[in-house]
C-alpha cells in the first residue's frame, strides 16, 4: 500500500466540474489500494480577487490581515472537495493548515515551513480517509496563520511529501509537464520526461511558473522526486530528481521569460570605492529584491552600475536610492528603465558544452533582438530584451536549440 501525495492547482480546482474531476481522480487513487493525501490550491482567479478586494479597502493592507483573507481561498476549495467526496459516496475530510501540523516561520505573506506535525493526518488515513489538506498555509507559534508566497501549495505539497515519507509525489496541473518552453508562448514546445533538481531550479526562479521555485528547493533538500502532470489526462509527465549522466547529453534543456522587468542605472559615480556596498544596502534595507548586476568604469573614472528587478519594486527601488545618491558623488544620478522582460535558457549539459552562448546571441542577433544585461550561473545563460521582443526571442533561441525535437 503506498503513500501517495497529489497537488491540485487552482485551474484544476476552478469551477465545480473541475472540482468533481479531482475528486474522482482521488477516490481512483484510493480505491487502487493507496494511502492518500491531497494538497489543493484556491479556486483559480480566488487569490487574486481576495487581494483586490484588500486593496479596494486600503492601498497597503497589513500583511497579517491579508493572510487572514487569501488563505480562506484554500480553505473553500478543500471543503469543496471533500464534498464531492462524499456526494460520490467516498470518504475524505478536509484540513487547514494548521489542522494539517504544518508550522510556519518568518514574516506574514512569505512564511516559510519550519516543521511538520502530521499525527492527525495519519490517524485520518488511518480511519480510511481521503486527507485534503489546504496549500499555500500553515500555522506561526503564536497561531497566526501564515501564508508561503505565492505559488505556495507547490510548496506545501513537497513539504508534505518529505514530512510523511511520501512514496509519489504528483504535482498535477494544466499541461502535461514541464515544457522546453511555456508551451502557451512557444507552441512548438516539448514535454521534458526528466529533469534535475537544478534545472528545474532555475528554470523556476527564471520564469517558468509551473513550479514554484522555493518548493524545488525543497525537494532538492530533502530529496523528493516528484512529477508535474496534467489533472485532466493520464498521460506521463515530467519526473523531477538527482542530475543523472544522461541530463547531460543535451546542452540545453528549457527556456524560461519573465517579464514585468525593469533597470535602474546609478551613473556618474565618482566616489567613494565601496559604492557597491552603499548601492546594495540601501536596496536590501527596503527589502527589494534585485536580480542582474553589472557595474563597469569608464575612461573618464566614472563609474556606473545596473541592476534589474520586478517592475512591482521600481518606486520604491529609486526611492531607497535617492537617499543615498549624495554619497556617491556630486554628479551621480539615477536613470530607469521600464518594459523590459527577461530570457534564460538552461541546461546541465552546459558545464561540459562551450558554444552555447555564442548559440544564444547569434540566433536573437538574427532574429533582429537587441539584448540587454546578461547574467550567467553554471547552468543559466539570461539576457534582459525589450518586452515586446520576448516571445521571438524565446522561439529564435528553442529553434536554435532544436528542441521541438524532443530528447
Ligand atoms: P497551477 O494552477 O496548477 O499551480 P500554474 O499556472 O501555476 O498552475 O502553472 C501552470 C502554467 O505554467 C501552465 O499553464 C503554463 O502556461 C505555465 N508555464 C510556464 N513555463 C512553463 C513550462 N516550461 N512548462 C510548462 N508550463 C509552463
Ligand atoms: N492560491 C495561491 C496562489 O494563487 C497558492 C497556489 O495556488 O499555489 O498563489
Ligand atoms: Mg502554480
Amino acid at each position: 500500500m503506498a503513500l501517495v501525495v497529489q497537488k491540485y492547482g487552482g485551474s484544476s480546482v476552478g469551477t465545480i466540474d473541475r472540482i468533481r474531476n479531482v475528486a474522482g481522480r482521488l477516490m481512483d487513487t484510493q480505491r487502487e489500494g493507496n494511502r492518500v493525501i491531497a494538497v489543493i490550491s484556491a479556486m483559480s482567479g480566488v487569490t487574486d480577487q481576495l487581494i483586490g478586494l484588500a486593496h479596494q479597502v486600503m492601498e497597503n493592507p497589513p500583511e497579517r490581515e491579508l493572510d487572514m483573507l487569501v488563505s480562506t481561498g484554500e480553505q473553500q476549495s478543500v471543503a469543496l472537495l471533500c464534498m464531492a467526496i462524499a456526494e460520490m459516496g467516498g470518504k475524505a475530510i478536509s484540513l487547514t493548515g494548521a489542522q494539517a501540523g504544518i508550522c510556519t516561520y518568518g514574516s506574514h505573506t512569505r512564511g516559510r515551513i519550519g516543521s511538520i506535525s502530521p499525527g492527525k493526518i495519519f490517524e485520518a488515513l488511518n480511519e480510511g480517509h481521503i486527507v485534503v489538506c489546504a496549500g499555500f498555509q500553515g500555522v506561526a507559534e503564536d497561531g497566526d496563520i501564515h501564508t508561503l508566497g505565492r505559488g505556495g501549495s507547490d510548496l506545501s505539497a513537497i513539504a508534505l511529501a518529505a514530512a510523511v515519507k511520501a512514496d509519489i509525489c504528483r504535482i498535477y496541473t494544466d499541461v502535461d509537464g514541464v515544457y522546453t518552453c511555456d508551451p502557451r508562448v512557444v507552441r512548438e514546445a516539448r514535454k521534458i520526461p526528466c529533469l534535475s533538481y537544478e534545472e528545474m531550479l532555475e528554470m523556476a526562479s527564471s520564469g517558468s511558473k509551473v513550479m514554484q521555485a522555493r518548493s524545488v528547493e525543497l525537494a532538492k533538500k530533502y530529496g523528493v522526486v516528484f512529477e508535474v502532470r496534467n489533472s485532466m489526462n493520464n498521460n506521463s509527465g515530467t519526473i523531477v530528481q538527482e542530475e543523472n549522466s544522461a541530463m547531460e547529453s543535451l546542452t540545453v534543456r528549457g527556456i524560461s521569460i519573465e517579464r514585468n522587468q525593469a533597470r535602474v542605472t546609478v551613473s556618474g559615480i565618482t566616489a567613494p570605492v565601496a559604492y557597491t556596498a552603499i548601492i546594495l544596502t540601501a536596496l536590501a534595507e527596503a527589502e527589494i529584491n534585485i536580480d542582474m548586476i553589472v557595474a563597469n568604469t569608464a575612461h573618464d573614472g566614472r563609474a556606473r552600475q545596473s541592476f534589474t528587478m520586478n517592475m512591482s519594486e521600481l518606486g520604491a527601488a529609486q526611492a531607497a536610492l535617492k537617499g543615498v545618491l549624495p554619497m556617491l558623488g556630486p554628479e551621480a544620478r539615477l536613470e530607469t528603465e521600464a518594459g523590459l522582460a527577461k530570457l534564460s535558457v538552461v541546461g546541465v549539459g552546459m558545464r561540459s558544452n562551450s558554444g552555447v552562448a555564442a548559440t544564444v546571441f547569434r540566433a536573437l542577433a538574427d532574429a533582429g533582438i537587441v539584448t540587454g544585461m546578461i547574467a550567467t550561473s553554471e547552468i543559466r545563460i539570461s539576457t534582459t530584451v525589450e518586452a515586446a521582443d520576448v516571445e521571438r526571442a524565446a522561439r529564435a533561441v528553442h529553434a536554435a536549440f532544436h528542441l521541438e525535437q524532443g530528447s
